[in-house]
């Protein structure tokens, strides 16, 4: 629990209103802007209001294809029990079918730096290793293609 007032401060965020207005347009921008982010600022809200959070959005219908866009909402709010548990959001990387940055744009945060890329016959970065510029971590980040037009990143070591 955070001190008195954190949670009413927290409501007062952009991005928590967006959430927590039940229009599924706001929602899923705002799932995307926690997605693309590591600030704390934007963040912390949202874990404060996550039990507001979950209420509002138990059972919205979302729509969204291929993925579903549900899926970006609880990738989103994973994000920020990860930063609550005091762990580095590059875990987020790993496992998560519904949020696998292309690690160009992910180093273009300043989230990541690119090392060591490979690439296709059609000279686009296929696989490559990216580096957490806040821990330090190493994934190997592969194109999926085919059925998987994501990115896979699985930790190194
Ligand atoms: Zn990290």
């Amino acid at each position: 629990m955070g001190p008195p007032g954190a949670e009413e401060e927290a409501l007062r965020s952009p991005v928590v209103q967006d959430v927590l207005s039940r229009d599924p347009a706001r929602v899923v921008g705002a799932a995307w802007t926690v997605l693309g982010t590591r600030d704390p600022a934007v963040l912390t809200p949202v874990l404060t209001a996550l039990p507001a959070i979950e209420s509002a959005t138990a059972g919205l219908r979302l729509g969204g294809a291929p993925a579903p866009d549900a899926g970006h909402l609880a990738s989103a709010l994973e994000r920020a029990r990860t930063l609550g548990r005091g762990e580095c959001l590059c875990t987020c990387y790993p496992g998560d079918s519904c949020y696998e940055p292309e690690p160009e744009r992910e180093q273009a945060r300043g989230h990541v730096r690119v090392e060591g890329t490979a690439t296709d016959e059609r000279q686009r970065v296929d696989d490559g290793v990216c580096v957490c510029t806040a821990c330090g971590r190493g994934y190997q980040v592969e194109h999926g293609g085919g059925h998987h037009p994501g990115w896979r990143w699985t930790p190194l070591g």
